[in-house]
Protein backbone atom coordinates (compact mmCIF):
# COMPACT_ATOMS: atom_id res chain seq x y z
CA UNK A 1 0.00 0.00 0.00
CA UNK A 2 1.09 3.94 -1.01
CA UNK A 3 0.43 5.46 2.26
CA UNK A 4 0.60 9.60 1.99
CA UNK A 5 1.52 11.61 5.15
CA UNK A 6 -0.51 14.17 6.05
CA UNK A 7 3.13 15.83 7.39
CA UNK A 8 5.92 14.12 5.33
CA UNK A 9 8.42 16.46 6.56
CA UNK A 10 7.94 16.38 10.59
CA UNK A 11 10.16 14.14 12.43
CA UNK A 12 9.85 13.58 16.42
CA UNK A 13 9.61 16.44 18.52
CA UNK A 14 12.97 17.94 19.47
CA UNK A 15 11.83 17.83 23.23
CA UNK A 16 11.81 13.91 22.80
CA UNK A 17 15.07 13.33 19.90
CA UNK A 18 17.00 15.31 23.20
CA UNK A 19 15.91 13.26 26.06
CA UNK A 20 16.70 10.12 24.28
CA UNK A 21 20.03 11.27 23.68
CA UNK A 22 20.15 11.90 26.80
CA UNK A 23 19.36 9.02 28.46
CA UNK A 24 21.61 6.92 25.11
CA UNK A 25 24.65 8.72 26.39
CA UNK A 26 23.72 8.90 30.19
CA UNK A 27 23.36 12.52 30.17
CA UNK A 28 22.14 15.26 32.60
CA UNK A 29 19.08 16.29 30.76
CA UNK A 30 18.16 20.03 31.33
CA UNK A 31 16.78 20.16 27.79
CA UNK A 32 13.14 19.06 27.73
CA UNK A 33 10.45 21.00 30.25
CA UNK A 34 9.77 19.04 33.00
CA UNK A 35 10.72 19.34 36.73
CA UNK A 36 13.10 17.07 38.55
CA UNK A 37 11.63 17.75 42.02
CA UNK A 38 8.76 16.42 44.16
CA UNK A 39 5.25 17.95 43.66
CA UNK A 40 3.46 19.63 46.49
CA UNK A 41 2.38 16.38 49.07
CA UNK A 42 -1.11 17.88 49.89
CA UNK A 43 -1.82 17.44 46.26
CA UNK A 44 -0.59 14.06 45.90
CA UNK A 45 -3.02 13.59 48.84
CA UNK A 46 -6.06 15.11 47.07
CA UNK A 47 -5.44 12.54 44.27
CA UNK A 48 -5.71 9.61 46.58
CA UNK A 49 -8.77 11.00 48.45
CA UNK A 50 -10.18 12.16 45.06
CA UNK A 51 -9.90 7.98 43.87
CA UNK A 52 -10.81 6.62 47.08
CA UNK A 53 -13.90 9.04 47.44
CA UNK A 54 -15.12 7.81 44.06
CA UNK A 55 -14.03 10.25 41.43
CA UNK A 56 -13.18 7.80 38.65
CA UNK A 57 -15.89 7.99 36.24
CA UNK A 58 -16.20 10.48 33.15
CA UNK A 59 -15.87 14.03 33.94
CA UNK A 60 -18.40 16.31 32.90
CA UNK A 61 -17.21 17.04 29.06
CA UNK A 62 -16.44 21.00 29.71
CA UNK A 63 -14.27 19.84 32.59
CA UNK A 64 -15.44 19.39 36.46
CA UNK A 65 -17.80 22.14 38.00
CA UNK A 66 -15.83 22.34 40.71
CA UNK A 67 -12.76 22.58 39.84
CA UNK A 68 -14.53 25.49 36.82
CA UNK A 69 -15.12 27.44 39.43
CA UNK A 70 -11.89 27.64 41.06
CA UNK A 71 -10.38 28.54 37.48
CA UNK A 72 -13.06 31.83 37.83
CA UNK A 73 -12.16 32.47 41.11
CA UNK A 74 -8.39 32.21 40.13
CA UNK A 75 -7.96 34.09 37.28
CA UNK A 76 -10.32 37.05 38.64
CA UNK A 77 -7.77 37.12 41.21
CA UNK A 78 -4.92 37.48 38.90
CA UNK A 79 -6.40 39.59 35.96
CA UNK A 80 -9.42 40.95 37.82
CA UNK A 81 -12.07 39.83 35.17
CA UNK A 82 -15.08 37.49 36.08
CA UNK A 83 -15.24 34.65 33.41
CA UNK A 84 -18.14 32.69 33.29
CA UNK A 85 -16.97 28.83 34.43
CA UNK A 86 -20.00 27.46 32.35
CA UNK A 87 -20.02 29.18 29.40
CA UNK A 88 -16.21 30.39 28.73
CA UNK A 89 -13.74 27.78 30.60
CA UNK A 90 -13.51 24.15 29.25
CA UNK A 91 -10.80 21.72 31.02
CA UNK A 92 -8.45 20.40 28.44
CA UNK A 93 -5.56 17.64 28.45
CA UNK A 94 -2.94 19.90 29.45
CA UNK A 95 -2.33 23.52 27.02
CA UNK A 96 -1.45 21.52 24.20
CA UNK A 97 -4.98 19.84 23.73
CA UNK A 98 -6.19 23.26 24.29
CA UNK A 99 -4.12 25.00 21.74
CA UNK A 100 -4.83 21.68 19.11
CA UNK A 101 -8.46 22.57 19.48
CA UNK A 102 -8.40 26.59 19.11
CA UNK A 103 -6.88 26.12 15.87
CA UNK A 104 -8.92 23.05 14.80
CA UNK A 105 -12.16 25.76 15.86
CA UNK A 106 -10.73 28.40 13.43
CA UNK A 107 -8.38 27.16 11.08
CA UNK A 108 -10.11 26.00 8.04
CA UNK A 109 -8.74 24.58 4.14
CA UNK A 110 -6.78 27.43 2.79
CA UNK A 111 -6.54 29.82 5.72
CA UNK A 112 -3.68 31.32 7.04
CA UNK A 113 -2.18 31.59 10.74
CA UNK A 114 0.30 33.71 11.64
CA UNK A 115 3.33 32.57 13.87
CA UNK A 116 6.46 34.18 15.31
CA UNK A 117 9.18 31.97 15.26
CA UNK A 118 10.96 30.74 17.48
CA UNK A 119 7.55 29.15 17.58
CA UNK A 120 6.42 26.62 20.09
CA UNK A 121 6.46 23.09 17.80
CA UNK A 122 2.72 22.25 18.10
CA UNK A 123 1.49 25.29 16.21
CA UNK A 124 2.63 24.59 12.76
CA UNK A 125 1.32 20.64 12.06
CA UNK A 126 -1.68 21.43 14.08
CA UNK A 127 -2.45 24.43 11.25
CA UNK A 128 -1.33 22.19 8.39
CA UNK A 129 -3.75 19.31 9.82
CA UNK A 130 -6.46 21.89 9.66
CA UNK A 131 -5.76 22.33 6.03
CA UNK A 132 -3.97 25.56 6.40
CA UNK A 133 -1.45 27.56 6.04
CA UNK A 134 1.42 28.71 8.58
CA UNK A 135 3.03 32.02 8.21
CA UNK A 136 6.26 32.35 9.94
CA UNK A 137 7.81 36.16 11.48
CA UNK A 138 10.98 35.69 12.34
CA UNK A 139 12.15 37.31 15.66
CA UNK A 140 15.45 37.76 15.94
CA UNK A 141 17.76 37.02 18.67
CA UNK A 142 18.75 38.29 21.40
CA UNK A 143 15.92 40.63 22.08
CA UNK A 144 13.56 38.79 19.88
CA UNK A 145 11.19 41.79 19.98
CA UNK A 146 8.11 41.97 17.88
CA UNK A 147 8.38 44.52 14.51
CA UNK A 148 3.74 44.83 14.08
CA UNK A 149 4.58 47.01 10.82
CA UNK A 150 6.23 43.57 9.81
CA UNK A 151 2.91 41.96 11.48
CA UNK A 152 0.75 43.78 9.13
CA UNK A 153 2.46 43.02 6.26
CA UNK A 154 1.90 39.58 6.82
CA UNK A 155 -1.74 39.98 7.35
CA UNK A 156 -3.80 38.95 3.93
CA UNK A 157 -7.73 38.24 2.98
CA UNK A 158 -7.05 34.67 4.14
CA UNK A 159 -5.33 35.41 7.77
CA UNK A 160 -8.00 34.08 10.79
CA UNK A 161 -5.48 33.49 13.60
CA UNK A 162 -2.51 35.08 15.16
CA UNK A 163 -1.21 33.15 17.80
CA UNK A 164 1.00 34.84 20.57
CA UNK A 165 2.60 33.06 23.17
CA UNK A 166 3.73 34.53 26.37
CA UNK A 167 5.84 34.00 28.37
CA UNK A 168 7.53 33.18 25.19
CA UNK A 169 8.97 29.74 24.69
CA UNK A 170 11.74 29.19 23.68
CA UNK A 171 12.85 32.81 23.59
CA UNK A 172 12.63 33.56 27.33
CA UNK A 173 11.32 36.92 26.61
CA UNK A 174 7.67 38.11 27.66
CA UNK A 175 5.39 41.06 25.28
CA UNK A 176 4.32 44.07 27.05
CA UNK A 177 1.03 45.48 27.28
CA UNK A 178 1.77 47.87 24.28
CA UNK A 179 2.51 44.42 22.29
CA UNK A 180 -0.98 43.74 23.09
CA UNK A 181 -2.31 47.38 22.20
CA UNK A 182 -0.36 46.68 18.40
CA UNK A 183 -1.69 43.06 18.24
CA UNK A 184 -5.00 44.54 18.91
CA UNK A 185 -5.38 47.46 16.28
CA UNK A 186 -4.25 44.82 13.67
CA UNK A 187 -7.26 42.40 14.65
CA UNK A 188 -9.72 45.59 15.31
CA UNK A 189 -12.97 45.04 12.65
CA UNK A 190 -11.35 41.83 10.99
CA UNK A 191 -12.44 38.48 11.32
CA UNK A 192 -8.74 37.46 13.08
CA UNK A 193 -8.94 35.58 15.92
CA UNK A 194 -6.32 35.50 18.64
CA UNK A 195 -4.84 32.32 20.01
CA UNK A 196 -2.57 33.12 23.32
CA UNK A 197 -0.75 30.48 24.78
CA UNK A 198 0.19 31.69 28.45
CA UNK A 199 1.07 28.65 29.91
CA UNK A 200 3.93 30.64 31.72
CA UNK A 201 1.86 33.41 32.96
CA UNK A 202 2.87 32.92 36.53
CA UNK A 203 6.41 33.24 35.44
CA UNK A 204 7.57 36.52 34.96
CA UNK A 205 11.36 37.40 36.16
CA UNK A 206 12.31 41.24 37.81
CA UNK A 207 9.15 42.74 39.73
CA UNK A 208 7.59 42.72 35.72
CA UNK A 209 3.57 41.47 35.44
CA UNK A 210 2.46 38.69 33.18
CA UNK A 211 0.05 41.10 30.50
CA UNK A 212 -2.18 38.66 29.86
CA UNK A 213 -4.94 38.47 26.84
CA UNK A 214 -7.20 38.39 29.64
CA UNK A 215 -6.56 41.57 31.16
CA UNK A 216 -6.90 42.98 27.87
CA UNK A 217 -10.63 44.31 27.55
CA UNK A 218 -10.31 44.40 23.52
CA UNK A 219 -8.69 41.17 22.64
CA UNK A 220 -9.88 38.90 25.19
CA UNK A 221 -13.46 39.47 22.97
CA UNK A 222 -11.14 37.58 20.21
CA UNK A 223 -9.05 35.38 22.05
CA UNK A 224 -9.08 31.43 22.87
CA UNK A 225 -6.26 31.83 25.92
CA UNK A 226 -4.59 28.39 26.71
CA UNK A 227 -3.36 27.45 30.08
CA UNK A 228 -1.31 24.80 32.13
CA UNK A 229 -1.71 23.42 35.39
CA UNK A 230 1.05 20.84 34.62
CA UNK A 231 3.32 24.02 34.71
CA UNK A 232 1.69 26.20 37.24
CA UNK A 233 1.84 22.94 39.68
CA UNK A 234 4.84 21.47 38.90
CA UNK A 235 3.28 18.56 36.98
CA UNK A 236 3.81 18.06 34.00
CA UNK A 237 2.89 14.45 33.32
CA UNK A 238 -0.57 15.24 34.65
CA UNK A 239 -1.81 16.93 30.94
CA UNK A 240 -4.28 18.85 32.55
CA UNK A 241 -4.69 22.38 31.26
CA UNK A 242 -7.76 24.95 29.99
CA UNK A 243 -8.76 27.33 27.49
CA UNK A 244 -10.93 30.25 28.46
CA UNK A 245 -12.59 32.02 25.54
CA UNK A 246 -15.79 34.12 24.92
CA UNK A 247 -19.28 32.07 25.15
CA UNK A 248 -19.12 31.67 21.56
CA UNK A 249 -15.72 30.80 20.63
CA UNK A 250 -16.00 28.31 23.52
CA UNK A 251 -19.05 26.88 21.92
CA UNK A 252 -17.19 26.01 18.64
CA UNK A 253 -13.95 25.33 20.44
CA UNK A 254 -16.17 22.32 22.40
CA UNK A 255 -17.54 20.94 19.53
CA UNK A 256 -13.49 19.79 18.59
CA UNK A 257 -12.69 19.06 22.22
CA UNK A 258 -15.69 16.57 22.71
CA UNK A 259 -14.64 14.98 19.91
CA UNK A 260 -10.93 14.53 20.79
CA UNK A 261 -10.30 13.89 23.94
CA UNK A 262 -14.14 14.42 25.73
CA UNK A 263 -13.10 14.90 29.05
CA UNK A 264 -9.87 14.86 31.30
CA UNK A 265 -9.18 12.64 33.79
CA UNK A 266 -11.89 12.76 36.92
CA UNK A 267 -9.67 12.14 40.08
CA UNK A 268 -7.15 14.79 38.79
CA UNK A 269 -9.67 17.57 38.41
CA UNK A 270 -10.93 16.72 41.48
CA UNK A 271 -7.42 17.16 43.17
CA UNK A 272 -7.02 19.95 41.56
CA UNK A 273 -10.03 21.68 42.37
CA UNK A 274 -9.44 21.15 46.06
CA UNK A 275 -5.59 22.75 45.72
CA UNK A 276 -6.50 25.85 43.82
CA UNK A 277 -9.51 26.38 46.56
CA UNK A 278 -6.71 25.93 49.28
CA UNK A 279 -3.44 26.92 48.26
CA UNK A 280 -3.15 29.74 46.24
CA UNK A 281 0.08 30.66 47.96
CA UNK A 282 1.38 28.17 45.16
CA UNK A 283 1.51 29.77 41.90
CA UNK A 284 2.06 33.24 43.76
CA UNK A 285 5.56 32.26 45.02
CA UNK A 286 6.35 30.76 41.48
CA UNK A 287 8.08 34.05 40.03
CA UNK A 288 10.39 34.37 42.66
CA UNK A 289 11.41 30.45 42.83
CA UNK A 290 12.22 30.37 39.28
CA UNK A 291 13.71 33.80 39.36
CA UNK A 292 16.24 32.33 42.05
CA UNK A 293 17.09 29.62 40.55
CA UNK A 294 17.79 31.54 36.93
CA UNK A 295 20.14 34.00 38.89
CA UNK A 296 21.83 30.77 40.92
CA UNK A 297 22.39 29.68 37.31
CA UNK A 298 23.84 32.18 35.59
CA UNK A 299 26.01 33.30 38.67
CA UNK A 300 27.59 30.18 38.38
CA UNK A 301 28.11 30.35 34.87
CA UNK A 302 30.20 33.25 35.54
CA UNK A 303 33.90 33.36 33.95
CA UNK A 304 33.17 30.40 31.55
CA UNK A 305 32.54 31.07 27.76
CA UNK A 306 28.78 30.24 27.61
CA UNK A 307 27.00 33.60 28.04
CA UNK A 308 23.23 33.50 29.49
CA UNK A 309 20.82 35.85 27.69
CA UNK A 310 18.86 36.88 30.70
CA UNK A 311 14.93 35.55 30.82
CA UNK A 312 12.39 37.38 31.40
CA UNK A 313 10.07 34.98 31.59
CA UNK A 314 9.19 30.87 31.25
CA UNK A 315 11.30 28.79 33.26
CA UNK A 316 13.77 28.14 30.89
CA UNK A 317 16.91 30.47 29.97
CA UNK A 318 19.06 30.72 27.06
CA UNK A 319 23.08 30.13 26.69
CA UNK A 320 25.16 31.61 24.16
CA UNK A 321 28.10 29.16 23.06
CA UNK A 322 29.53 31.35 20.40
CA UNK A 323 32.69 32.44 22.01
CA UNK A 324 33.56 28.51 21.97
CA UNK A 325 32.47 27.02 19.01
CA UNK A 326 30.41 28.24 15.59
CA UNK A 327 29.01 24.63 14.78
CA UNK A 328 25.14 24.83 14.28
CA UNK A 329 23.02 24.71 16.93
CA UNK A 330 21.76 21.16 16.82
CA UNK A 331 25.48 19.85 16.17
CA UNK A 332 26.80 21.16 19.47
CA UNK A 333 24.11 20.29 21.42
CA UNK A 334 24.94 16.86 20.49
CA UNK A 335 28.59 17.44 21.09
CA UNK A 336 27.58 18.45 24.36
CA UNK A 337 25.82 15.44 25.76
CA UNK A 338 28.67 13.37 24.62
CA UNK A 339 31.21 15.37 25.61
CA UNK A 340 29.81 17.21 28.64
CA UNK A 341 27.08 14.56 29.36
CA UNK A 342 24.67 17.56 29.52
CA UNK A 343 21.61 17.49 27.08
CA UNK A 344 20.11 21.21 26.35
CA UNK A 345 17.54 22.40 23.76
CA UNK A 346 19.02 24.14 20.28
CA UNK A 347 17.16 27.14 19.25
CA UNK A 348 17.06 26.28 15.26
CA UNK A 349 14.60 23.62 15.20
CA UNK A 350 12.11 26.45 16.31
CA UNK A 351 12.49 28.22 13.32
CA UNK A 352 11.36 28.15 9.72
CA UNK A 353 14.29 29.86 8.66
CA UNK A 354 16.77 30.33 11.37
CA UNK A 355 18.61 32.98 11.89
CA UNK A 356 22.57 32.97 12.30
CA UNK A 357 22.67 32.37 16.44
CA UNK A 358 24.55 30.12 18.89
CA UNK A 359 21.74 29.52 21.23
CA UNK A 360 21.18 26.56 23.26
CA UNK A 361 18.01 26.42 25.96
CA UNK A 362 17.93 25.45 29.39
CA UNK A 363 15.49 24.06 31.72
CA UNK A 364 15.25 25.86 35.25
CA UNK A 365 12.98 23.71 36.67
CA UNK A 366 15.50 21.40 38.53
CA UNK A 367 16.49 20.84 41.96
CA UNK A 368 19.17 23.41 43.09
CA UNK A 369 22.05 20.65 43.31
CA UNK A 370 20.78 19.80 39.50
CA UNK A 371 21.62 23.10 38.34
CA UNK A 372 24.92 23.49 40.45
CA UNK A 373 25.75 19.95 38.48
CA UNK A 374 24.90 21.13 35.21
CA UNK A 375 26.61 24.61 35.62
CA UNK A 376 29.65 22.82 36.86
CA UNK A 377 29.72 20.18 33.72
CA UNK A 378 29.71 23.54 31.32
CA UNK A 379 31.99 25.30 33.13
CA UNK A 380 34.51 22.45 32.91
CA UNK A 381 33.80 21.84 29.21
CA UNK A 382 34.08 25.69 28.54
CA UNK A 383 37.72 25.51 30.30
CA UNK A 384 38.62 22.40 28.69
CA UNK A 385 37.92 24.36 25.27
CA UNK A 386 39.46 27.28 26.21
CA UNK A 387 42.91 25.11 27.05
CA UNK A 388 42.66 23.33 23.81
CA UNK A 389 42.59 26.22 21.89
CA UNK A 390 45.25 28.56 24.17
N1 LIG B 1 6.86 22.19 27.01
C1 LIG B 1 8.04 21.44 27.15
C2 LIG B 1 9.26 22.22 26.73
O1 LIG B 1 9.18 23.27 26.18
C3 LIG B 1 8.11 20.18 26.33
C4 LIG B 1 6.86 19.44 26.08
C5 LIG B 1 7.14 18.22 25.24
O2 LIG B 1 8.09 17.51 25.49
N2 LIG B 1 6.36 18.01 24.25
O3 LIG B 1 10.33 21.76 26.92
Amino acid sequence: MHFRSKLPDVGTTIFSVMSRRALEEGALNIGQGFPDYPIDPRLAEYVQAAITGGHNQYAPMEGSVELRAQIARKLHGSYGVEFDPLSEITVTCGGTEAIFDAIQTVVGAGDEAILFDPAYDVYEPAIRLAGGRAVRIALEPPRFSYDWDEVKRAVGERTRLIIINNPQNPSCTVASRADLDALAGITRDGPITVLADEVYEHVVFDGHEHASVLAHEELRERAFVAFSFGKTLHATGWRTGYCVAPAELTRELRKVHQFNTFSIVAPLQQAIATYVANCPESWQELSAFFEAKRDLFTELLRGSAFQPIKSAGTYFQLVDYGTLSQASDVEFADRLIREAKIATIPLSPFYANPPRMTLLRICLAKRDATIRAAAERLVEFSRNCLERTA
